[in-house]
């Protein structure tokens, strides 16, 4: 069986950083160290991509001051998520496999019966919970929430 390869050259992530001024309508956060937004290929509500600005691979990659910022933007993200989505659990998620740049995914699964697919079974519905336009009202929404409950120590 032939190993996959998988391009990161140019890094996919560094190309999203970069465009952190141009945002677009799919971006909810725009930090000097961090940034958020809808990842292409990922467009379901409230499905969002985090990532350190600068490329670093790995959680070991992260400095001091990064580190310390990491939990604070993953609990005002995942909060921003909560509120637009009502989400009952939000899953935090990282790999690290296909693009090696530091980077997390945090994805609401609604409130649902015993019998709803949870965790892994929820990621798996990627492409049946896709809708680019859903993800994009939603996108807009979280940005809302996060412009009104910005965290002055992070800048
Ligand atoms: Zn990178």
């Amino acid at each position: 069986m032939a190993a996959v390869t998988i391009s990161n050259d140019p890094c996919l992530l560094c190309e999203l950083a970069a465009h952190r001024d141009d945002p677009g309508d799919t971006w909810v956060l725009s930090e000097d160290r961090w940034f958020a937004g809808v990842l292409p290929g990922y467009e379901a509500p409230g499905w969002v991509v985090c990532g350190m600005r600068r490329h670093g691979e790995g959680p070991d990659s992260m400095n001091p001051v990064e580190a310390a910022e990491f939990g604070v933007v993953v609990q005002r993200v995942s909060a921003a998520i909560r509120e637009a989505t009502g989400a009952e659990r939000i899953y935090l998620i990282a790999f690290g496999e296909h693009f090696p740049h530091l980077h997390f995914m945090l994805v609401p699964r609604p409130p649902g019966g015993p019998d709803d697919p949870r965790g892994v079974a929820h990621l798996a519905r990627r492409e049946e919970l896709r809708d680019p336009v859903r993800a994009t009202e939603t996108a807009n929404l979280i940005r809302s929430i996060l412009n009104g409950s910005r965290n002055p120590e992070i800048s």
